[in-house]
């Protein structure tokens, strides 16, 4: 297979396959156990934690277990909202990942007011429009530092500076830059900070929230673990695995410019092929590892199946619905038209991509994509 589509989720690296094993099977010992088998578990974590806090550049004390992205944004956010129980307003984008906007969907069930900060045409946000929505009873700004569908970096530092000065907390679901560019939390005055580890060549199930120090946020999930601030008998394996992860992503900067090279090879090499194809965001700032294309001439769905056929995956980026597929919310925020996103393909690449899945996708895609037509047109009845 050539598996193009690691901004879903990522091949386990087998460093982390082997790290984990053991607390699989013999070093089964619960880490709360006062027990000789149980203080060595306890250890293991601690030094794991150690691992993980090197990549985000922060403190071991500042990072909580979570069984992933989805639960820090659920931990970060309602309990933002819980400190400040005299603030029912929270400032969100219109391209978050559902984890965070179904949460705001439900806020606004129970009261809670939430501006969606919508984005320009290449995908960015406007920080203009992002200070003058901050308002007094503002209990916390939420963006996302890549986006997972078109790779567009928001301008994190900025906006951390912007939070700071009008005394607003701002947390980053930042699950699609870790792995891929250099992070140093304690720089940036980010006060929270999700990632999960299965999207770093780590076990599913596993990720963090990264907790600035001195910042007081009640548990999601209550119970004596995680020094009371997340609750439940810790995944050791899923820990173990993500932190042999991290150690892997310690040269990041080789990281980043393995996959930009692969990803400018495949976005160069289909505008090559294919003229009237569009990138979308290719004006902002993006992900290294991130292309998402509108072929114009043949549906996305087909295009997946076919690519699918020969053993290549990629994605729509569309949720997709039962008995069909609902247009990207995300490229629909940036006003591309309807037919264009139905046609809309993300490549996304990895660790273990090379130069040749590249080369193999584009002679697929010679084949599979018609030139001329329009896809109303190419596409079958
Ligand atoms: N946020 C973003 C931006 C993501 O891409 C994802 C994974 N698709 C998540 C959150 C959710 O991560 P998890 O699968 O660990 O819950």
């Amino acid at each position: 297979t050539v598996y193009l589509d690691n901004n879903a989720t990522t091949p386990l690296a087998p460093e982390a396959l082997t790290a984990m094993l053991p607390y699989l099977s013999t070093d089964f010992a619960n880490p709360s156990s006062a027990s000789r088998a149980g203080t060595a578990v306890k250890e293991a974590i601690a030094g794991a934690r150690a691992d993980v806090a090197a990549l985000l550049g922060c403190r071991t004390s500042e990072l909580v277990f979570t069984s992933g992205a989805t639960e820090s944004n659920h931990m970060a956010m309602l309990g933002a909202l819980a400190m400040a129980p005299e603030k029912r307003h929270l400032i969100t984008s219109t391209v978050e990942h559902p984890s965070v906007l179904l949460l705001c969907r439900h806020l606004e069930q129970t009261g809670v007011e939430v501006t969606y900060l919508p984005v320009d045409a290449s995908g960015q946000l406007n920080l203009a429009e992002l200070r003058a929505a901050i308002r007094p009873d503002t209990a916390l700004i939420s963006l996302m530092w890549a986006n997972n569908e078109t790779g567009v970096v928001f301008p994190i530092p900025d906006i951390a500076e912007m939070a700071r000065a009008a005394g607003v907390p701002l947390h980053v679901d930042g699950t699609q830059v870790l792995g891929k560019m250099p992070l140093d939390l304690a720089s940036i005055g980010v006060l929270l900070f999700s990632c999960s580890a299965h999207k770093v060549h780590g076990p599913k199930g596993i990720g963090a929230l990264y907790i600035q120090k001195g910042l007081g946020l009640p548990p999601l999930i209550y119970g004596h673990q995680e020094r009371g601030r997340r609750g439940g008998t810790e995944n050791v394996p899923g820990i173990i695995g993500f932190a042999a992860a991290a150690r892997l992503m310690a040269d990041i900067e080789a990281e980043s410019v393995h996959l930009r090279v692969l990803r400018d090879r495949l976005e160069q090499g289909v505008l090559d092929c294919f003229p009237t194809a569009m990138v979308h965001g290719q004006a902002a700032e993006r992900l290294p590892n991130t292309v998402n294309i509108a072929f114009r001439s043949i549906e996305a769905e087909e295009l997946l199946h076919r690519l699918d056929q020969r053993g290549i995956v990629a994605a729509t980026g569309a949720a997709c619905a039962a008995g069909g597929s609902r247009p990207s919310h995300v490229l629909s925020a940036m006003g591309i038209s309807r037919d264009d996103i139905l046609t809309s393909l993300r490549f996304s690449v990895g660790r273990y991509n090379s130069r040749d899945d590249v080369e193999q996708l584009i002679r697929a895609l010679i084949e599979l994509v018609p030139t001329a037509e329009p896809a109303h047109q190419a596409a079958p009845a």
